[in-house]
């Protein structure tokens, strides 16, 4: 099958790879779409020192099981199926997981990938590919709200980019006031209506730009860890930092104020994909005018380079037809 890979000659498109291998409880998917997301453009610059297929946000056609012939997302955890963990139904954290074109898993920019039934959401009829392929981010985006109990605080948000746009939809919906530091004043209109963005909070190193403990909780999601020694002072006591950068490289940072001003730091990783859907399907995420750059599989290397270039939200790489696109992709971006 043809499929994007990343070795050690970096980002090329292959047409000799074998099929992935479904195990007995796996079902393989036939790939529309595929988003490219910060990590693979991480993976492609040698995070996890990764080889092979990478891609985990994508839309198929499940060929064989209960949605078999049907649209699905699926979540990119793979569980061993047998520890505790994943018979409480969260392969999440399994320890020996597999992760969908991250961790030993062959990944979505490919014509064809594997993963387990129980990973498999069907996408409703009346919803895009574009907007599906959303599912994965948006479920990250409103993993915060399962891990913290989000009613009305007062939110900031660091970070415009997709990820930080997503959460600060995600703790809207969830009913939250909420404030978004970036630095794209072009992606105040992709807010949620009320949600102001503030440029130039995160990268002068003077005082806070607004009164200290301004805020019940914070969520880092600019890429760049060092800025949660920015969001402490913004957080009142005992308030929550919540992170969801995964970073490439450590970072040292000065925690005694975390601990004099008692917050609590969330990390905060994947979500569930049907509140995703669910919320995706509500018409009030702007996905598709988050999409910038359209590919097809063969172009899937100028895919990476267009969702690294900055403020571009997302890059979508188009491995087959589906009866339910409703653009051109004749062309890329540029
Ligand atoms: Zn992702
Ligand atoms: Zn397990």
């Amino acid at each position: 099958m043809r499929a994007l890979v990343l070795d050690a000659q970096g980002a090329r498109v292959r047409s000799d790879l074998p099929e992935p291998e479904a195990r007995a409880d796996h079902v393989r998917v036939k790939v529309s779409v595929v988003g490219v997301c910060a990590t693979d453009l991480a993976l492609a610059r040698g995070y996890m020192g990764f080889r092979g297929v990478p891609g985990h946000e994508f839309v198929g056609e499940a060929l064989s099981g209960p949605l078999a012939g049907q649209r699905v997302v699926g979540e990119i955890n793979a569980g061993c199926g047998r520890c505790a963990r994943c018979n409480a139904g969260d392969p999440r954290h399994c320890a020996t997981r597999s992760v969908l074109g991250i961790l030993n898993h062959s990944g979505a920019f490919a014509e064809y990938l594997a993963l387990p039934q129980a990973n498999l959401l069907a996408v409703p009829h009346d919803m895009p590919d574009e907007v599906a392929v959303f599912a994965e981010p948006m479920a990250a985006a409103l993993q915060i709200t399962e891990q913290l109990q989000v009613r009305d605080q007062h939110a900031l948000v660091a970070g415009d980019g997709r990820l930080g746009l997503l959460c600060a939809h995600a703790l809207h919906a969830a009913g939250a006031r909420v404030q978004v530091a970036g630095r794209h004043a072009e992606h105040a209109d992709l807010l949620p209506p009320g949600v102001p963005l503030h440029t130039g909070w995160l990268e002068s190193a003077g005082p806070p730009p607004r009164a200290l403990d301004a805020f019940d909780l914070a969520v880092e999601a600019t890429g760049n860890p060092e800025v949660l020694a920015r969001l402490s002072p913004l957080v009142r006591p005992g308030g929550d930092l919540v992170l969801k950068t995964t970073a490439e490289r450590a970072v040292s940072l000065d925690l005694a104020p975390i601990v004099v001003r008692e917050q609590r730091l969330v990390g905060s990783r994947c979500g569930r994909f049907a509140p995703a859907l669910e919320l995706l399907g509500g018409g009030t995420i702007p996905a598709e005018r988050m999409v910038q750059g359209r590919y097809s599989l063969d172009r899937a290397p100028e895919a990476l380079e267009c969702a690294a270039r900055p403020g571009v939200l997302k890059a979508l790489v188009f491995v087959a037809e589906t009866a339910n696109r409703n653009i051109d992709v004749a062309q890329g971006m540029s």
